[in-house]
């Protein structure tokens, strides 16, 4: 039996994540497991973050691959709020090497 390397991400969400992590529904499709949402999906995990940088490129996003490599498992409903929520994240981070400065 080989290995299951699919990696999903959320149609309607920003869920990312290997396939063993996901949910499924009553029918049996691979959903979110935090809002059981549809997802796509991709063969391997190493086409999702080649889309992940191709977008960061088009963009000049910096912080994009990294806000991805943070969301993975996490349920976003927008891309608005996974990006307050990663600012937030990095804002708290921050504040932890400030402390450890002192
Ligand atoms: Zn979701």
């Amino acid at each position: 039996m080989s290995e299951d390397t699919r990696y999903v991400y959320g149609a309607g969400c920003m869920f990312s994540g290997p396939i063993q992590r996901v949910g499924t529904t009553q029918s049996g499709l691979p959903c979110c497991p935090h809002c059981k949402g549809v997802l796509f999906e991709t063969d391997t995990e190493e086409k999702w973050w080649e889309m992940v940088r191709s977008y960061a490129q088009k963009t000049r996003d910096e912080s994009y691959e990294p806000m991805w490599c943070w969301a993975t498992g996490r349920c976003f409903a927008t891309l608005e709020s996974l990006r307050s929520a990663y600012a937030l994240h990095l804002e708290a981070s921050d504040d932890e090497e400030a402390t450890d400065d002192d």
